[in-house]
């Protein structure tokens, strides 16, 4: 029965897009290569380069102002475009460490202020009025960490409201009463799309707002509206679209937004291996508009929940950065005798200016999982820099081809016998030989 249903609403969505000359996921693509105003890596981002972004909105015309403060006494931002009806609240990067989305936001006005000549872009204009936090918790972002100067989670605050960022955020909300909110974030590069080695790049969540997960207008038509998004991502990113986790939590304020009626949309953004930021900002460029599209000319209501409903959820433990498949491991500070096993390392959450950390995760048999790289390393005896393999070490590594005459108890091994490889903190720093 579902999906008896699916493919005419899929069909007859296509033909509207057609028939109206809509803008396609495709353009959306095409027109930020050309004119996005985002030139650093979000995860560079910084405080005075938002301030900097936002001079440029000020003089193309947008209007920005100062909304609040935060907790380290830094202005907080709001940008507003359009003078419609329908009532748009944007958020991004409420943890410091989750900036992609701010970039696309300043991408999305730039586009949107610079086209208004554009037929669609004039009904957008005239339908919605678009207001956007972007970047919330400026003090997180100095810090790249996920709470603000309090150390609080401020998506933890929405009930206790003791950090001004959550407090500014409520305020924003009910001052104005927004038909929609989108939630802005980035999850983990690891978050797989159900179980299977697939990152999910994007995961969507269209909140219910109530702990028995109950719908409501705003609700079903947010679920319309995440089934839009999923059809011009996946044009983009087919198979790496997950939905996002929706047990209810009372503090958090996606939930609680939804609760005093405004219902979200939240957003999650994860990476794609051999991609950099900035293909995640193109993709958060192309959910957005599209979304605000479907709204426009309303062909999210021809849309169909359950593409949405069927998305499956998102999943961790499946993937790891760096698998080593068979690896010989010599643990020289204990005995010269060896034994096999596979060997997972991770990367964790850095700017891209800096090196991330990386840490040995499991060792043992790891054949359900996959790496993002993977190498086979059963010709290579195995031997740590520090003696002694662990689960929680950072996995500096040096590789030796089998049958090379090595005594591992040398005192000066590294000197007298240098090895054929060497790993260190996510990096080869001598490849494996071929
Ligand atoms: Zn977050």
């Amino acid at each position: 029965m579902k999906f008896a249903l699916l493919i005419p609403t899929i069909c007859s969505f296509f033909l509207i897009s057609i028939g109206t000359h809509a803008q396609t996921p495709k353009d959306f693509s095409a027109v930020w290569e050309k004119q996005h105003i985002s030139n650093i890596f979000p995860s560079n981002v910084r405080y005075k380069d938002l301030q900097k972004y936002l001079e440029d909105l000020k003089k193309i015309g947008l209007k920005v102002e100062e909304v609040g403060k935060s907790y380290g006494n830094l202005e907080i931002y709001q940008v507003e475009w359009g003078t419609g009806r329908t009532r748009i609240l944007m958020w991004s990067q409420m943890h410091g460490d989750e900036p992609t989305a701010t970039s696309s936001l300043l991408d999305m006005f730039a586009f949107l202020q610079k086209n208004r000549d554009k037929d669609w872009v004039k009904k957008l204009q005239k339908t919605l009025t678009i207001r956007a936090v972007p970047m919330l918790n400026p003090d997180g972002t100095e810090l790249f960490g996920r709470r603000n100067l309090q150390s609080i989670d401020i998506n933890r605050d929405a009930r206790a409201l003791e950090t001004p960022e959550g407090r500014l955020l409520k305020k924003l909300r009910d001052d104005w009463s927004p038909d929609i909110g989108f939630n802005l974030h980035n999850q983990g590069s690891l978050t797989t799309v159900g179980n299977t080695p697939q990152q999910a790049t994007i995961s969507l969540l269209a909140v219910s707002g109530n702990a028995e997960g109950n719908s409501n207008d705003g609700h079903t038509r947010n679920k319309r509206i995440c089934a839009v998004m999923i059809a011009a991502l996946n044009q983009f990113i087919k198979g790496h679209i997950g939905r996002y986790d929706d047990s209810y939590n009372p503090r958090a304020f996606g939930d609680m937004i939804s609760a005093w009626g405004t219902p979200v949309i939240l957003i999650e953004t994860g990476a794609f291996h051999g991609k950099d930021e900035m293909f995640l900002v193109k993709l958060n460029f192309i959910a957005f508009l599209s979304a605000l599209h479907s709204i426009t000319d309303e062909s999210e209501k021809k849309a169909n929940p359950n593409i949405y409903d069927t998305l499956p959820f998102n999943d961790s433990g499946n993937l790891y950065n760096f698998i080593l498949r068979r690896a010989n491991i010599i643990n020289f500070a204990e005995t010269t005798e060896s034994f096999t096993a596979d060997i997972s390392i991770n990367a964790e959450r850095r700017r891209a200016n800096e090196n991330a950390p990386t840490f040995i995760q499991e060792i043992g048999d790891l054949s359900i999982y996959a790496g993002l790289e993977e190498f086979d390393v059963s010709d290579f005896f195995l031997i740590p820099k520090t003696g002694l393999l662990k689960v929680g070490a950072s996995g500096e590594i040096l590789f030796y081809k089998k049958g090379r005459k090595i005594d591992w108890k040398d005192a000066n091994l590294t000197e007298k016998f240098p090895p054929d490889a060497h790993f260190s903190n996510g990096k080869w720093l001598k490849p494996l030989p071929k």
